[in-house]
């Protein structure tokens, strides 16, 4: 068998596959064509073969890859990959493989412009956790009359000319506004005081 008729064995063996796992969300994909990232992004070079797997790691982008690669043995009856080893990755359990996933592995190369994509989300995400817990305390305090910086009780404590009440625990000062229906009445009491 000749080169061309085993990368044409291959493609129909993938057609066959990609119909194999219609229905099944988590089976390995398949894809002909080259992909923008990974050992394959410039395909072969002349003369040159290049058989295995890339996977990539990460969310929401996956970013950090590493590819396992192997060599194919062509006989009269069969097309055989052998000597898979692992390329940019550290194996943590099993042996690697390009064509079934039942090791386990660290990706250490980084596709980098989804790699900075993921640093600017989680950001983001660690930005607006504590931003949005502090903000939705303040206002729990702020309701209940307390002051929004350490929580201590400012009823009766006197509005000052600037209509700010200084919290005599922390020194802050808080403008004290509250809507009709407020859940405390000795603020407004307070307020009320000239
Ligand atoms: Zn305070």
């Amino acid at each position: 068998m000749s080169n061309e008729e085993a990368v044409e064995q291959i493609r129909a063996r993938i057609k066959e596959m990609e119909v194999e796992r219609r229905g099944k969300p988590n089976a390995m994909r398949y894809r002909s064509g080259l992909p923008a990232w990974g050992t394959f992004v410039s395909g072969p070079g002349p003369g040159e073969t290049k058989t295995g797997s890339d996977t990539t790691f990460g969310f929401p982008l996956p970013c950090l890859w590493y590819s396992v690669r192997g060599e194919v043995k062509t006989t009269p009856q069969s097309v055989t990959l052998t000597n898979e080893h692992i390329v940019g990755g550290l194996v943590i359990a099993g042996e690697p493989s390009a064509r079934v996933r039942n090791f386990h592995a660290l990706p250490m190369l980084p596709i980098w412009p989804r790699l900075l994509g993921n640093i600017v989300f989680w950001s983001l995400v660690w930005w607006l956790v504590p931003t949005v817990l502090i903000a939705w305390r303040r206002q729990r305090r702020s309701r209940r009359g307390l002051c929004q910086g350490c929580g201590y009780d400012l009823a009766g404590i006197a509005v000052g000319e600037d209509e700010r009440t200084v919290c005599p625990e922390c020194g802050a000062a808080w403008r004290l506004d509250k809507e009709p229906g407020s859940q405390s009445p000795a603020l407004a009491e307070t307020r009320s005081v000239p």
